[in-house]
């Protein structure tokens, strides 16, 4: 097996998938420090965010609409990212870390997490929707043409909240 988190993607290997878009991937850590750690991936493999880093800036976009599911379906106290170079895998990832009690170090232990409990973590967290404010722009703008076509520099202004008439 070339790379895990490929495999993922593909879904030759099943994984706990908490969050999904075109270019990403999020899902539980089945070893996790902490429960409900995750996992955030891009689809496409790279190693280093500095390969791609456009499309790393899509995953950090990404790891904190994840982060925010998390939040509001477990309720941690504090939530951490890392971003770690792994020997095994070398696939750019961003790990999220719910915080319960104390802070995970990467010495710690992994936690055993049974297979249904995983299930439930990973339902609760994938069922929570996020919108995000630009994309509610994105149907202002639509809202605002009224079969009128908008040029590329009103559009930029309509989505900084400009009226344009
Ligand atoms: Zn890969």
């Amino acid at each position: 097996m070339e790379c895990i988190f490929c495999e993922i993607v593909k879904g030759n290997v099943k994984s706990k998938i908490v969050h999904e878009d075109e270019v990403s991937l999020a899902f539980l850590d089945i070893n996790p420090r902490t429960k409900g750690m995750t996992i955030v991936i891009p689809k496409q493999h790279y190693e280093k965010f500095d390969e791609n880093f456009e499309l790393s800036a899509r995953i950090f976009l990404s790891a904190s609409i994840v982060a925010e599911k998390i939040k509001q379906a477990l309720n941690p106290r504090e939530i951490l990212f890392s971003i770690i170079p792994s020997e095994l895998v070398k696939h750019f990832h961003i790990r999220i870390y719910p915080v319960f009690d104390e802070f995970p170090l990467t010495e710690t232990k992994p936690l055993i997490v049974s297979e249904e409990e995983l299930e439930s973590i990973a339902g609760k967290v994938r069922s929570v929707r996020i919108e995000l404010k630009e994309e509610k722009k994105e149907e202002k703008v639509e809202e605002k043409k009224e079969g009128k076509k908008r040029s590329e520099e009103e559009v930029y202004w309509i989505r900084r909240d400009f009226e344009i008439p």
